[in-house]
Order: structure tokens, then C-alpha cells, then sequence
């Protein structure tokens, strides 16, 4: 299928690397001007270069997306620039992986801050932009473990299940003005993320995945740029599980 894209901005964060940079690449390579976000300058800048190199249009921005002030500055700075945003995908996140025993609550603090908190900062942000222009595309990247839970990881499925109410929650406030709110919830995808993780562990998630292999980057890409198109304007307020059939 031929997506459409007419004239559009994306602000893809945690843009530098991974999932959120095979986003950027897509849009870009569908036509669309992105704007690459990411926590280091290098990273994104590596992301916004590598996208010209192959003829797409793409800037980068550094900046701390739990910080809430850098952000609606930040925001602001880009609407005056560029007079809109259409599509924003929250994408940036992190984890602290500890039994809840353990878990400090500074690792409680940054993974609700970095996954959640950053989603609210840009939305409040960008939505009436996108309402003010009647087209909007809001993506937000939750994961497998907002839905399902998982032990070590609570910090992680709290912000990740928070995510998911937010978005519905949008998706109700914004459809009068015609911008969509939706999620994808990645499975085990190969990344920096899920390199930490040692073989025998792959190998242990791998058996629980009835299409027997982790998911690649451009697995989750292709749904976020399918989301964010005209194609699917009439697609609001639900989550796309994405994952080799863990979750039925
Ligand atoms: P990576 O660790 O590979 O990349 C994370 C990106 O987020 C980096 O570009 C990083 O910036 C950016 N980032 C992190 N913290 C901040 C911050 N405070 N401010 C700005 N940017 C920040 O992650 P993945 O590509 O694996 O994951 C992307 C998303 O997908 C995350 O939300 C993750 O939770 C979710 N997900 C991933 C899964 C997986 O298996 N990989 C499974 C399910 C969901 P920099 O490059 O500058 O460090």
C-alpha cells in the first residue's frame, strides 16, 4: 500500500538509536521532515545526518525529555520555527530493572519520568498545535510489559501501563479535532535495550514467542509510520501489539 503524507513534520524522540531511530528514517524516507530528539547531540545528530545522507529532510535537537521546563521550551522554540508539528511519536525511555524489595526510588522516579512523564511534557506541548491546524498523529512506543506486568519490573510496567491510559485519554480529549492517539507495544526487540541481555536468557524469551525470534527494529517502525499516515486517519485511542504473537 501507497501511504500518503502530505507536507508533514514529525518530532521522533529518542531518535538516536534503536527503535525511535528506524522511526525517523521510515518517516523520513516516506517524505516527511523530522526532527530527531534524543538525550546526547551526537546521537541525534548522527540519526538527522544519516537521514540526509540518504536524501531525506531531518534536524536534530538535544534535550532531556523528563525535564519538563526544557521540554515546553524546547516545543516552543520548534512551532515558531516551523509553524506546526503533525506527528509526534514518543518513543524515548529507559529502564532500572530491580525486584521491588530492592528498587530505589530514584529508579522508580527516572523510569516513570523518562517513559511517562516525557509523553505527558510533549503532548500538553504539541496537542494544541495540532489541534489549532485540525490534523494531528500522536504515537506513543509502551511495550508487551504494560500490559502483561512483569517481575523486576515494576517501575517499567507502571510507566508503560500509565502510557496506554494516557493515550486513551488523549485520543478522547482530541478526536473532535482530528488528530489520533495511539500506542504500539513492541515484544522483544533487538536493540542497545535488550542487548544487556545475556544469550541464555534470548534464548529462554525466544520459547515463549510463537514466531521464535526477537523483532527487529523495522518490525516496529513500519506500524508507527502506517499510524502516523492519512491510511489511518480513522484509527484512534487503541494499542498495536507488535510482538510475534507473546500477547493473543
Ligand atoms: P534504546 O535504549 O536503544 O534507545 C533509547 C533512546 O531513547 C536513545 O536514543 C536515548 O537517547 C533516548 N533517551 C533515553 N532517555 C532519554 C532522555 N531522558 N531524554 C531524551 N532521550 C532519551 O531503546 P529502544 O530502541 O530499545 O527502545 C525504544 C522504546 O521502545 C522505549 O520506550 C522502550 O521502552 C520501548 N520498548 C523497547 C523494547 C525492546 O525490546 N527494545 C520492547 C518494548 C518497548 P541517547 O541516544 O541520546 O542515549
Amino acid at each position: 500500500m501507497k501511504l500518503t503524507f502530505e507536507n508533514r513534520i514529525a518530532l521522533v524522540t529518542g531518535a538516536g538509536r534503536g527503535i525511535g531511530r528506524a522511526i525517523a528514517e521510515d518517516l523520513a524516507a516516506e517524505g516527511v521532515k523530522v526532527i530527531c530528539v534524543s538525550r546526547s547531540a551526537e546521537s541525534c545528530g548522527s540519526a538527522a545526518e544519516a537521514i540526509k545522507a540518504n536524501g531525506g529532510d531531518a534536524v536534530a535537537h538535544a534535550v532531556d525529555v523528563s525535564d519538563g521546563a526544557a521540554v515546553a521550551e524546547l516545543a516552543d522554540q520548534l512551532i515558531k520555527e516551523y509553524g506546526k508539528i503533525d506527528i509526534l511519536v514518543n518513543n524515548a525511555g529507559i529502564t532500572r530493572d530491580m525486584l521491588i524489595m530492592r528498587m530505589k526510588n530514584e529508579d522508580w522516579d527516572a523510569v516513570i519520568q523518562t517513559n511517562l512523564n516525557s509523553c505527558f511534557y510533549w503532548s500538553k506541548a504539541l496537542a494544541q498545535p495540532m489541534a489549532r491546524g485540525r490534523w494531528g498523529r500522536m504515537i506513543n512506543i509502551t511495550s508487551v510489559i504494560g500490559l502483561m506486568g512483569n517481575a523486576g519490573q515494576a517501575n517499567y510496567a507502571a510507566a508503560k501501563a500509565g502510557i496506554i491510559g494516557l493515550s486513551k485519554s488523549l485520543a478522547r480529549e482530541f478526536a473532535k479535532r482530528n488528530v489520533t492517539v495511539n500506542c504500539v507495544a513492541p515484544g522483544f526487540i533487538q536493540t542497545d535495550m535488550t542487548g544487556e541481555l545475556t544469550d541464555e536468557i534470548k534464548g529462554e524469551i525466544q520459547k515463549n514467542i510463537p514466531l521464535r525470534r526477537l523483532g527487529t527494529v523495522e518490525d516496529i517502525s513500519k506500524m508507527v509510520t502506517f499510524l502516523a499516515s492519512a491510511e489511518a486517519g480513522y484509527i484512534t485511542g487503541q494499542t498495536f501489539t507488535v510482538d510475534g504473537g507473546m500477547v493473543m
